[in-house]
């Protein structure tokens, strides 16, 4: 399991980077939000552990803009502010669950693997996507075609689950906005283009039968067959 430790307090960092280690979690750490953004964009994680007072952005502030950019990983707030606002405003805003500091690690560890289990898809529901060569593991965040992993962005990874869930159907620009970057109305830009060009550039490797196609001034269909 990967997690992400949002956390600037050196002390606490170091407690709680080996106590997760050796629990075994496969931990990362930042001291601050821009950090902890750069490596979300990287890799993706399983779960985060987000601090709320951080040197250069508040943590709900950071947990909002996580969201933003595709990170739909459940998220333990680790905060010293204990009053009821406070909590209410950290789970109204992307927060999945709040422990306040000083805290027990073994009511921390709970806690992160209750909000694992939750967050898991029920036994029968589907962990993994196919379409034609391609397979998404919705459990790991992973992509492959052919059985190449494919080297995917968050947001990118949640384009393509959204494309494949809608295979053989045609979905609009206006479509992805309000799925994935969850706008409603349709701003004048050209972040769906973008994205599809890279997710193309990435999905459709030269050589490979092209499978994201345009339907000029419509939408994008992902082939299915
Ligand atoms: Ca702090």
């Amino acid at each position: 399991m990967r997690l992400l430790l949002v956390e600037d307090e050196h002390d606490i960092q170091t407690f709680l980077r080996n106590s997760l280690t050796e629990a075994g979690y496969q931990v990362d750490v930042a001291s601050d939000g821009k950090k902890a953004e750069a490596l979300a964009l990287e890799a993706p994680y399983d779960i985060l552990i987000v601090d709320l007072g951080l040197p250069d952005i508040d943590g709900i502030s950071l947990i909002l803009r996580l969201r933003q950019i595709g990170v739909t990983a459940p998220v333990l707030i680790l905060s010293a502010r204990r009053s009821v606002d406070d909590r209410v405003r950290g789970l109204e805003h992307g927060g999945d669950d709040y422990l306040t500091k000083p805290f027990a690690l073994a009511e921390l560890l709970a806690r992160l693997r209750n909000l694992l289990k939750r967050n898991s898809p029920a036994g029968n529901e589907a962990t993994r996507l196919h379409v034609l060569d391609l397979e998404l593991d919705l459990l790991r965040r992973e992509a492959t075609r052919s059985g190449q992993i494919l080297q995917l962005t968050p947001q990118e990874f949640v384009l393509l689950e959204y494309l494949c869930r809608n295979a053989g159907r045609v979905v609009t620009r206006s479509m992805i906005l309000d799925k994935v970057w969850g706008m409603r109305i349709q701003p004048d830009t050209n972040v769906v283009d973008v994205h599809i060009y890279r997710l193309r550039g990435k999905v459709d490797a030269r050589g490979q039968q092209p499978l994201i196609r345009t339907l000029r001034g419509v939408g994008y269909v992902l082939k299915d067959r």
